[in-house]
């Protein structure tokens, strides 16, 4: 391990993170808590972030409710506890402020699946349709998208545009066949997927269900159309936390990442929330993308203001467009 910052930089493209050995005895939350105040910056959290990192955020949320805070937050600074392409939004939302992302190799396996030279061809071949893409992709999608959604607010997205207009639905093939089935609308979707929603074993759910007879199976519409016909609720990872709270149930079996257990836990104190098992031999399903953030790979960041976020102007304004059209949608309909 490397102690001062001019080699970890050095190696930064190899790592994606700082690796500066950190003393043991530092009261992380304490400096990361320091650091935000002399430094005016705000640390968003995902729902997926590791409890710790959840803990000292000073906001956690989805990929809407993390899009509105990196909209209209006056810090500095904007330190992003969650996935590249969530930071990239964040920078294309603010391009003065410093976006800074713990690990930049915290990528996305749906984001992945969607490569923009690829989609660019595939778009060419229905020059009629209207491209709605979920936020979970890169900024090269996001530049060839007419409109943004999150699984938070894709429902009213797709009902505000009329019905004779075909659509394109990417990257997510699960969520644009829910959406589809939801809406009625025949869209044409990209066939990309994410890793962890993918993997839940319906066998495995039917089996916790029969053990805990009173439980309600709550998933996101990012998993498989099986998973999601034996659901009770569907909703996104906001919807769920939501679910789970006003619900009478005593117990739920959650069909996502494990991360949200965390708020639900901490919400519902009384109530027992068990982690839906995937088809490997791991009881829960964590993404190993989101959980590459450490807390110490968050202070370094912090104190170093490395890694941060850059882009290209152009490409910026470009992907800028249908964030800002989904933001005015979402705010048209009070999500
Ligand atoms: S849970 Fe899936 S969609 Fe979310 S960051 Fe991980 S790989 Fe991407």
């Amino acid at each position: 391990m490397i102690t001062d910052f001019a080699s970890a930089k050095k190696n930064l493209q190899k790592n994606g993170f700082l690796d500066i050995a950190v003393d043991v005895r530092l009261d992380l939350f304490a400096e990361i808590k320091r650091l935000k105040k002399e430094k005016n910056a705000i640390l968003l959290a995902h729902y997926y972030q590791e409890p710790d990192i959840q803990d000292v955020a000073d906001f956690i949320g989805d990929s809407l409710g993390l899009a509105q805070q990196a909209a209209k937050t006056d810090a500095d600074i904007i330190v992003f506890a969650g996935v590249h392409f969530m930071a990239e939004t964040a920078k294309i939302l603010n391009p003065h402020k410093k976006v800074l992302l713990p690990d930049l190799k915290a990528g996305c396996s749906l984001a992945d699946s969607a490569p923009p030279e690829l989609f660019k061809k595939f778009k060419d071949q229905y020059p009629d349709h209207l491209v709605v893409s979920y936020i979970n992709c890169s900024a090269g999608i996001k530049a060839l998208s007419d409109i943004i959604c999150t699984s938070s607010n894709a429902e009213k997205i797709i009902e505000s545009i009329p019905a004779d207009q075909p659509i394109i639905f990417a990257p997510d093939r699960n969520l644009g066949a829910y959406l589809a089935k939801k809406t009625g609308r025949d869209m044409v979707l990209w066939n990309g997927a994410c890793m962890v929603h993918e993997i839940f074993s319906l066998e495995k759910i039917t089996r916790l269900k029969a053990l805990h007879p009173g439980a309600k199976v709550i998933a996101h519409p990012e998993c498989e159309a099986s998973v999601l016909e034996v659901a009770d609720y569907i909703g996104s990872t906001t919807g769920l936390l939501k679910f789970s709270r006003r619900d009478d149930a005593q117990e739920y079996i959650v069909v996502t990442e494990t991360g949200i257990l965390h708020q639900m836990q901490k919400d519902n104190p009384l109530k027992t929330f068990i982690p839906a098992p995937p088809n490997n031999a791991c009881a829960c399903n964590d993404c190993p993308h989101m959980k590459l953030n450490t807390l110490e790979k968050l202070y370094l960041c912090m104190e170093y203001e490395t890694p941060e976020i850059t882009m290209e102007e152009n490409l910026r304004l470009a992907a800028k467009k249908p964030i800002d059209r989904m933001l005015e949608i979402s705010a048209h309909y009070g999500l």
